[in-house]
């Protein structure tokens, strides 16, 4: 599975315990980031990850492009409920895309643990058969 990584600043530290937390399962799978949220969490858990651009410079719609396409099965994406974001209008598109595909996505880690439980369970499994 295609699993696609997207934390905001506040949030990125909580990104790498979760990484770290499931990395067996992660490790089981393809990982792409947008370019800062990569970085630390390879650094961090020694998982291999696609870094695109950082999220400022376009690395969200980099993600987004592959949504479009069906080409990311799960998206966990850990947004900052505090602060408004510039890009926020891109975000809410991506969340969009999500939903034409029936995307799994997570926006917070409460809902990231109950698809990474679902993902070791076999529960995305229909994402490679419609593919
Ligand atoms: P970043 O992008 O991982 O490059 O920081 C995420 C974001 O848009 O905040």
């Amino acid at each position: 599975m295609n699993i696609a990584l997207i934390a905001h600043d506040e949030k990125k530290e909580l990104m790498v315990q979760f990484c770290i937390a499931y990395c067996g399962v992660l490790s089981r799978n393809n990982l792409c980031a947008t370019g800062t949220t990569g970085k630390i969490v390879s650094e961090a858990t020694g998982l291999t990850v696609q870094k695109f651009l950082s999220g400022a410079q376009g690395g969200s719609q980099q993600i987004a492009a592959r949504i479009a396409c069906n080409e990311i099965d799960m998206l966990l994406f850990f947004r900052d409920p505090l602060n408004q974001k510039p890009n926020e209008a891109n975000d809410m598109d991506m969340l969009r895309l999500c939903d034409m595909h029936n995307i799994p996505v997570a926006t917070n880690i409460a809902t990231a643990e109950v698809l990474i439980h679902g993902l070791e369970r076999g529960d995305l499994d229909w994402r490679n058969i419609i593919k």
